[in-house]
C-alpha cells in the first residue's frame, strides 16, 4: 500500500476520517504508525496527499487531511475486454488500475466462454476491493469504471461513434501488420483498447474492428497471456505517450 484510500464513509462529521478495517491494522501492524505520524492518503475519486494521525483508539484510527491535498491524474486508456475467466481478471483488475486505466468495458466475442458471465466475481462487492488495491499501489485515485456489454456490436455501433469519436483505437491481436511499436501517440491523446479473450479474436472480429476506426497493432509473434498482454499493452502506450514528448 502506497497511500492510503479514503472513502466517503470513512469521513466523520468534523471533517476527520477514521478508518477502523484492514486498513488501520496496516496502518499499526505494518507501518507502526501511532499519533502525530505523516501518513500518505488518496480520497476516493478525489484529491490525494497526506493526513496526520490524531487519534489511535484500540484498532481505530483517526486522521485529518493536511490542507495541501493535489489532484490525481485521470486516466487515459479506456479498456474493450473480451471477458477473461474470473481467475485471470482477479489477476489483472489491481494491475491494470495501477497502470491508470479510466473504463473498463467486459464483452463478448466469439471465443468467450459464455459461463464467465454468471461469475459471481461480476458484482461490484467482488472486484472494487482489487481495483481499490491496484489505486493504493499506484497512488491513484480515480476509481476505474467497470461495465459489462455483452454485445459487442452494439458497443462498436453506437457507443464507439458517440463516445470515443476522438481516441486512438487499438485493437492488440499477435498476427496484426503493424508493431505498436510505430503507432505515434500524442501525450493528451487517448485511447481506446482492446484485447481478446484466451482464444484470441477471430480475423473477422478483428476486421469488424478496424471498420470502427480500430488500428490493429501487434507487441510481436509471442501470444501473451490477457493479463501478461494487458501489462505489456498499458505499458507500451504510456512509453509511447512519453516518446512522443521528447
Ligand atoms: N492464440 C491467440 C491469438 O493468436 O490471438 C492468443 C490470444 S491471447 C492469449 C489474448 C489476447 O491478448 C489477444 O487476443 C490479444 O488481444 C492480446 N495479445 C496477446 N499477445 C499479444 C501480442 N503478442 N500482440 C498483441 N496482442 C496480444
Amino acid at each position: 500500500m502506497n497511500h492510503l484510500l479514503l472513502f466517503p464513509e470513512d469521513r466523520a462529521e468534523d471533517g476527520r476520517y477514521v478508518v477502523d478495517d484492514a486498513r488501520a491494522q496496516h496502518l499499526l501492524e505494518v507501518l507502526g504508525v501511532a499519533v502525530g505520524a505523516t501518513v500518505r492518503v488518496g480520497i476516493l475519486d478525489g484529491p490525494r496527499g497526506e493526513a496526520e494521525v490524531t487519534a489511535v483508539e484500540g484498532r481505530q484510527v483517526t486522521l485529518r487531511l493536511r490542507p495541501d491535498l493535489a489532484p490525481a491524474p485521470a486516466p487515459d486508456v479506456d479498456l474493450l475486454l473480451a471477458l477473461p475467466r474470473p481467475r485471470s481478471l482477479k489477476k489483472l483488475l489491481p494491475e491494470v488500475t495501477a497502470l491508470g486505466v479510466g473504463r473498463i468495458v467486459l464483452t463478448e466475442t466469439h471465443r468467450v466462454e459464455k459461463a464467465f458471465f454468471g461469475a459471481t466475481f461480476l458484482k461490484p462487492e467482488s472486484y472494487r476491493p482489487l481495483l481499490h488495491e491496484g489505486l493504493m499501489q499506484a497512488r491513484l485515485t480515480m476509481e476505474p469504471e467497470v461495465v459489462v456489454e455483452r454485445r459487442i456490436w452494439r458497443f462498436l455501433d453506437d457507443e464507439v461513434p458517440a463516445r470515443y469519436a476522438h481516441h486512438m483505437k487499438l485493437v492488440a491481436h499477435p498476427g496484426a501488420p503493424t508493431p505498436l511499436a510505430q503507432v505515434t501517440i500524442a501525450a493528451e491523446q487517448p485511447v481506446l483498447l482492446a484485447v481478446g479473450p484466451e482464444g484470441g479474436f477471430l480475423d473477422k472480429e478483428v476486421e469488424r474492428l478496424v471498420q470502427a476506426g480500430f488500428r490493429s497493432v501487434t507487441m510481436g509473434e509471442r501470444p501473451l497471456r490477457v493479463e501478461t498482454a494487458c501489462v505489456a499493452l498499458l505499458a507500451q502506450i504510456d512509453l509511447l505517450r512519453q516518446q512522443a514528448q521528447l
